[in-house]
């Protein structure tokens, strides 16, 4: 099976701390390095904990505020320095393009590298392959923001090593054993699929949150994923806080992963006020009894 991994490299809120770097996520699958948010000190982070930049494939931005975004020219620079030069393809709000030329203008940097910006649409398919699906949806908070729903795409039947080695099958009629169609050996006999194949590997997914009020449309594009990563900024007691700034509890977190039936919960997007937010893992473990809290620096697999 392919490795499907989610690291954590900052998972604070607004600002960041001496224990929390703003938001930035490493999501590999197979030989994909997938960049979701970039926050202020994430190029550091990622040194930190020995993920190589120069593997990133596409970088994911959910929205303009700067805890998601503010390490991104910086991060760029340095893929630049380092004299990268395969494609580098970034999804992001469309006005983001601007403010990057604009960046690299000023200081007269010119790229060697091919920066490929993919404007978001309000939700819908952004990326797809033989293996793996991207799809973006909105959430809602002050200013346009996206979700993210990474799905694998099903898996092949798996032949029966026995079967191979005793009937030989042709190329063709292996390829369509895996998809599931009935065999007939030489000797004129049916054999049934079931009996020639294992089941095929479960497909996984993964679906991200940041920053969005509570809001229960976004259960539909999350539902049975099997890791959702929902912010959670806030405690019961600044419910009505959360509420004026758009941003979630870890309640509320918990009520959209137990109305969505996902697998697991992971907890981020923490207000700097909260140096230890065990007790919002407490909260949330009252409505999703399969919450954590998610540790910078640790990786999750999927
Ligand atoms: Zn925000």
């Amino acid at each position: 099976m392919q490795d499907f991994q989610l690291t954590i490299l900052g998972n604070g809120a607004a600002v960041p701390t001496a224990f929390q770097n703003p938001t930035s996520q490493l999501l590999q699958y197979n030989s994909h390095r997938f960049l979701i948010d970039c926050g202020e000190g994430t190029q550091i982070q990622m040194i930190k904990y020995r993920k190589s930049a120069r593997k990133l494939t596409r970088i994911f931005i959910s929205h303009l505020h700067g805890d998601h975004y503010f390490g991104l020219a910086g991060l760029i620079s340095t893929l630049h320095l380092y004299g990268r030069r395969q494609p580098l393809h970034l999804y992001a709000p469309a006005p983001l393009k601007e403010l990057l030329d604009l960046q690299f203008k000023l200081s007269d940097t010119h790229l060697m590298f091919d920066l490929v910006f993919h404007g978001l649409p309000e939700s819908g398919l952004i990326y797809e392959d033989k293996k793996i699906t991207i799809e973006t949806f909105p959430l809602k908070h002050r200013i346009e923001t996206h979700g993210f729903v990474f799905r694998e795409k099903p898996h092949q039947r798996k032949l029966l090593k026995d079967f191979v080695n005793t009937w030989h099958p042709g190329i063709a009629e292996m390829h369509q054993i895996k998809t599931g169609a009935d065999y007939v050996n030489s000797e004129g006999v049916l054999m049934k699929n079931s009996d020639i194949t294992l089941d095929a590997p479960s497909v996984r997914s993964f679906a991200y949150c940041s920053d969005t009020a509570y809001d229960e449309r976004i259960i539909p594009f999350v539902r049975g994923v099997d890791l959702l990563y929902h912010e959670a900024s806030f405690d019961d007691a600044f419910a009505d806080l959360a509420g004026e700034k758009f941003h979630s509890t870890a309640r509320q977190a918990a009520m959209i992963a137990q109305k969505a039936g996902v697998g697991k919960l992971l907890l981020g997007h923490f207000s700097a006020r909260y140096e230890d937010p065990s007790h919002l893992l407490t909260e949330a473990r009252e409505e999703f009894e399969n919450s954590l809290l998610s540790h910078q620096g640790e990786t999750y697999d999927i």
